[in-house]
C-alpha cells in the first residue's frame, strides 16, 4: 500500500491546522484543508496553495461533506474562550455536527480519524496532575460549557462510532499550545501579553495570576498528532498532549517583560467565571505508547512567537465574524 495518504485536516487553516498541513505537505502526503475561516485567515496557508499536494475548500463542518480520504485529523473548532464564547451554540453545534459529519466520513472510507479534543474536558481538575482517568469537573451550565462539553460529547461519539461501527479513531486531548501564527486577537493569555507587551500597552493579568498553565510550543505538538495518527491502531487514547512544565499566570507574564524588554505595568481584571485554577498534564500515556515528550522549554518557543508577532502587521487581523 501506498505511504502517500489522502489526508483531510479539517480547522487547517487555523494556529494549529496551518502547522500541520504544512509538515504533512512536507512529508509528501495528498493534504485538502478545510476550514471556514471563522477564527483564521486565508492568509496561513497560502503559501502553500502553490503545492500540487495541497487543496484548500472553503467549507463549514457542521455541513456533511463527501470526500475520499485515507486520514482526517479533525481540528475545527475556536479554540480560544473569547472565540468558543463569541457564539457559543454555533461552538457546540461544531464539536458535535462536525464529529458526527467526520466520524460518518470515516466509516465510509474506512479512514482513520482523529479529534483534536482538549485538557478543558477536565474542566477546573481536582486532581493534579491531570491523568486520561480523571474524568473532569466540568460546570455543564457555565460559559465555558459550548466548549467543554461539545468536545465531550465529541469524544463520546467517537468511542460510540469506534464500538458500534468500528471506524478506526484517535483521540488527543491538547494542553494549552503556542506559537507563531496565533490569531493576535484571540485573547488567549500568551498571543494577549505578547501584543500588549509589544505595544506598550498594560499587561492584564485575570485575577490574581496565581492560577497555573502548562504552556506547549506548537513544534512538539504537531509531532504528538502525527505519531498519535500514525500510532498502532491498539492505541487509539485518549491521550494528553502537553508540556508538563506548570506556570502560574504572573510568571508569564514576567516572563514575556523580560524576554521582550517592555516597560508594560501589570494590571489585575477580574477573573473570568469557571477558569481553571491550575492545569498540568500527566503524559505518562504519550511517553509509553508514542514515545513523545515535549522538547522546547516555554522561554525559547516564547522567543520564537515573539519574534513572529514583531514580523507582523496586527492591522491584518480581523476578529471574528458572526456565524449563524
Ligand atoms: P484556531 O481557532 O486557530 O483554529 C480552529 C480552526 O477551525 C480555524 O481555522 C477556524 O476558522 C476553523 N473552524 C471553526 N469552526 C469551523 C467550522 N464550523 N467549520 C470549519 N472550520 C471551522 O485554534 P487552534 O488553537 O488552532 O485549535 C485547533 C484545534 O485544537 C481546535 O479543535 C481546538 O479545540 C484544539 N485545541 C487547541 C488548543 C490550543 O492550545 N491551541 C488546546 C486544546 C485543544
Ligand atoms: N489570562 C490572563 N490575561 C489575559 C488572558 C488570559 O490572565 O489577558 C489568564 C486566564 O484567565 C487563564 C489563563 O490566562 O487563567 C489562560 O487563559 P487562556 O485564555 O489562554 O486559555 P485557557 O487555558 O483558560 O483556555
Amino acid at each position: 500500500m501506498s505511504t502517500i495518504k489522502r489526508i483531510l485536516v479539517t480547522g487547517g487553516a487555523g494556529f494549529l491546522g496551518s502547522h500541520l498541513c504544512e509538515r504533512l505537505v512536507e512529508m509528501g502526503h495528498d493534504v485538502i484543508c478545510l476550514d471556514n475561516f471563522f477564527t483564521s485567515q486565508k492568509t496561513n496557508v497560502t503559501h502553500l496553495l502553490k503545492r500540487p499536494n495541497f487543496e484548500l475548500i472553503r467549507h463549514d463542518i457542521t455541513v456533511p461533506i463527501w470526500l475520499e480520504v485515507d486520514q482526517i485529523y479533525n481540528l475545527a473548532c475556536p479554540a480560544a474562550p473569547g472565540h468558543y464564547q463569541y457564539n457559543p451554540i454555533k461552538t457546540t453545534k461544531t464539536s458535535v455536527m462536525g464529529a458526527i459529519n467526520v466520524l460518518g466520513m470515516a466509516k465510509r472510507c474506512r479512514a482513520t480519524v482523529l479529534q483534536a479534543s482538549t485538557s478543558e474536558v477536565y474542566g477546573d481538575p481536582e486532581v493534579h496532575p491531570q491523568p486520561e482517568s480523571y474524568r473532569g469537573s466540568v460546570n455543564p451550565i457555565g460559559p465555558r460549557a459550548c466548549y467543554d462539553e461539545g468536545k465531550r460529547a465529541a469524544e463520546t461519539l467517537f468511542m460510540d462510532y469506534h464500538r458500534m461501527n468500528r471506524v478506526n479513531i484517535r483521540i488527543v486531548r491538547i494542553f494549552n499550545t503556542y506559537g507563531p501564527r496565533m490569531h493576535p486577537f484571540d485573547g488567549r493569555v500568551v498571543s494577549n501579553f505578547i501584543r500588549q507587551a509589544l505595544a506598550g500597552a498594560d499587561i492584564t493579568i485575570f485575577g490574581q495570576g496565581s492560577q497555573t498553565r502548562s504552556f506547549c510550543y506548537r513544534d512538539d505538538l504537531i509531532e504528538g498528532m502525527i505519531r498519535a495518527m500514525s500510532a498502532d491502531n491498539s492505541f487509539i487514547g485518549p491521550v494528553n498532549l502537553g508540556n508538563p512544565d506548570e506556570y502560574r499566570i504572573q510568571e508569564l507574564a514576567e516572563m514575556v517583560i523580560e524576554l521582550t524588554g517592555a516597560s508594560s505595568k501589570l494590571v489585575h481584571l477580574p477573573l473570568p467565571a469557571d477558569d481553571p485554577t491550575r492545569r498540568r498534564p500527566d503524559i505518562t500515556l504519550a511517553r509509553r505508547h508514542l514515545d513523545w515528550q515535549p522538547t522546547v522549554p516555554l522561554r525559547d518557543g516564547l522567543q520564537k512567537t515573539i519574534d513572529w508577532f514583531r514580523s507582523i502587521d496586527v492591522e491584518h487581523y480581523r476578529p471574528p465574524t458572526p456565524n449563524f
